[in-house]
């Protein structure tokens, strides 16, 4: 087989309709409502992530440009509904036969579901993690952030000894019934 050629109209229509019968068969869905030119092409991962392919179709055709290229991005859709991309695979360049193109095309989908799949989650809101420009990983929703603290806190709040207030939830943990409510300063100072 002849390797691809960016200018033939045929190779073009059927580079295309390769690319969309893998995809399809890999389980992506053509989305409708990105406001790209070119088709793209989504397959969710886990919950509120999912691939993305922008394939460089467009009208049925792979886009004519040689240097154009076929990209893969993992996107993370936060609770505001913001899309976030965390993942992208190497750009596959339409060199080589058609059969390479889409052999490539298969390994790095594949390759990036498996990445995205264990995309690290916030233990506390269920947010993906992202890694800061200073290498730390922090919760892309930003939930230490909210002023809606977690439950604990809006809990009623007891008294031991009646020195420093503890919310009931840690009641049970390291503290006896009988303890609570006696005057200790030394539990309460270890409690609080
Ligand atoms: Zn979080």
């Amino acid at each position: 087989m002849n390797n691809y050629d960016a200018q033939n109209i045929d190779q073009r229509k059927k580079l295309a309709d390769s690319m969309t019968e893998l995809l399809l068969s890999k389980g992506f869905s053509e989305e409708e409502q990105f406001y790209e030119k070119e088709n793209v092409f989504s397959l969710e991962v886990t919950s509120r992530t999912f691939l993305s392919v922008f394939s460089t179709i467009e009208n049925g055709l792979c886009r004519p440009y040689g240097r154009d290229s076929i990209k893969i991005c993992a996107l993370y859709v936060s609770r505001t509904g913001e899309l976030k991309g965390f993942l992208k695979s190497r750009r596959i360049n339409r060199s080589g036969t058609i059969d390479q193109i889409i052999d490539r095309l298969d390994q790095r989908t594949d390759t990036l579901f498996q990445k995205a799949k264990r995309i690290e989650r916030c233990s506390r809101c269920g947010g993906i993690k992202l890694l800061s420009k200073k290498n730390n990983l922090y919760c892309s929703e930003l939930c230490w952030k909210r002023t809606d603290r977690s439950e604990n806190d809006q809990r009623p709040k007891v008294f031991i000894g009646g020195l420093v207030p503890i919310p009931s939830s840690s009641i049970g943990k390291g503290l006896t019934d009988q303890e609570v409510g006696q005057s200790n300063p030394e539990i309460a100072r270890k409690q609080g």
